[in-house]
């Protein structure tokens, strides 16, 4: 072997050894950007797309693959694309629908606020028409879809903060009649609750951030589909490059096994603390899908059977403001005052300065996040340790 210089030996050694003759059990986090190929013909195959490999990471990555494999078998889909957030794959939805200058859209008046402003600002400022809606109003949707012919109906599953749910069989009927794809944002609800490609639904996406990774410790997004409707969306990845890293689709992976048992101890505890709040004389009003009372209670059970109800609660503060709610998250010695939503641990937020922040006092009365609003994310920690911190600080406010 010629004797080469330290800067080419600290480039070189250790690297590309014989292929191994045995199987990790775990996907390893293949961080390698470039794949070699014995003989040239092979790499010449694999970018002519004859032969399945890999070339360069933007195009795809082993350990992202293995993600999309997971996704795809856990939403029913024919394939995933795994993004670098919830908003990228958002954005790649939009754009594989359809969505372009002199597109319209019709979405729910209650989205996350960053798609709000994706539709709204981001694409709004490209020319593209967005009219957002109460999908409760089935005919006033219907009256939207024949005047706009929009590309695609935008909606959550279960909205955020104040927990309305989207009758989506009816919605996918609606808008397939007027040639409009379905994109939904199933983040809230996940495939342990609910599987909206059986009812017809063209794209799933996901923020995997939340309870598919789970442990609040890895950004992602995916798009679920058809194949034939996954192409565009693998184009706009391979254009655009909002492209998961090795190492989040690595914890997104590793979350995705636990997820399902998670879910059950996230829905089982959101459904004790929901009760619980409902008889408390500090709290004005709790939202949860699962209390008989909620509007929605029995489109609920058609849509999630005997699953669950997923781990997000609202609740009002009686007479609350936004001094009580800071007294109310200072007390709290468990639950976590934290942006984000499904990890393990309990988190709260409170909308009116969060997702909420940019809207009038005004405007968020008509969007009934009122100044005494609470969202909880509930975590997987003992229902009943989680109940006595919220007792222990609403005895504070
Ligand atoms: C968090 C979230 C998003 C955005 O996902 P990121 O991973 O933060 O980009 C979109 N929709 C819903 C419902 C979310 O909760």
């Amino acid at each position: 072997m010629t004797k080469r210089s330290i800067y080419t030996t600290a480039v070189h050694a250790g690297e590309r050894g014989p292929a191994p003759d045995f199987t990790p059990v775990t996907t390893p986090i293949y961080n390698s950007v470039g794949y070699i190929y014995p003989e040239m013909q092979e790499l010449d195959d694999v970018f002519a797309g004859s032969k399945a490999g890999y070339n360069y990471a933007r195009f795809g990555n082993p350990t992202n693959h293995a993600l999309e494999v997971a996704l795809a078998a856990l939403e029913g889909g024919e394939e995933a694309v795994a993004f670098g957030s919830g908003m990228a794959a958002l954005h790649a939805a939009c754009l594989a629908a359809g969505v372009k200058a002199g597109a319209s859209v019709v979405a729910a008046q209650d989205l996350y606020g960053a798609t709000y402003a994706l539709l709204a600002r981001f694409f709004g400022g490209m020319g593209v028409r967005s009219r957002f809606l109460d999908l409760t109003d089935l005919e006033g949707v219907e009256r939207a879809l024949a005047e706009l012919r929009p590309v695609a109906l935008v909606l959550e599953v279960i909205s955020n903060p104040l927990l309305k749910l989207a009758d989506v069989p009816r919605l996918v009927k609606l808008a397939h009649a007027y040639g409009a794809k379905v994109i939904v944002d199933s983040t809230f609800t996940t495939p342990y609750l609910y599987r909206p490609l059986e009812d017809g639904v063209d794209y799933v996406v996901h923020s995997t951030t939340k309870y598919l990774a789970g442990h609040g410790d890895a950004l992602g997004g995916a798009v679920i589909s058809s194949a034939a409707d996954a192409r565009p969306v693998r184009e706009a990845l391979k254009q655009v490059g909002g492209n998961l890293g090795p190492n989040e689709a690595y914890l997104a992976l590793r979350g995705l096994k636990t997820f399902p048992l998670r879910m059950r101890q996230h829905c089982a505890n959101a459904a004790l603390a929901a009760e619980w709040l409902t008889a408390h004389p500090a709290v004005a009003h709790v939202n949860f899908p699962g209390l008989a009372a909620h509007p929605q209670h029995g489109l609920a059970r058609r849509l999630f059977g005997d699953r669950g109800y997923g781990g997000m609660i609202s609740f009002e503060l009686r007479g609350g403001d936004q001094a009580a709610v800071f007294r109310f998250f200072e007390a709290l010695q468990l639950c976590l005052p934290v942006t984000s939503l499904g990890d393990v641990y309990t988190l709260v937020l409170y909308p009116a300065h969060s997702s909420h922040r940019s809207m009038t006092p005004a405007e968020r009365a008509i969007a009934q996040v009122g100044p005494g609003l609470v969202r909880m994310s509930v975590g997987i920690e003992d229902p009943q340790d989680i109940i006595a911190d919220l007792d222990q600080a609403l005895a504070r406010v």
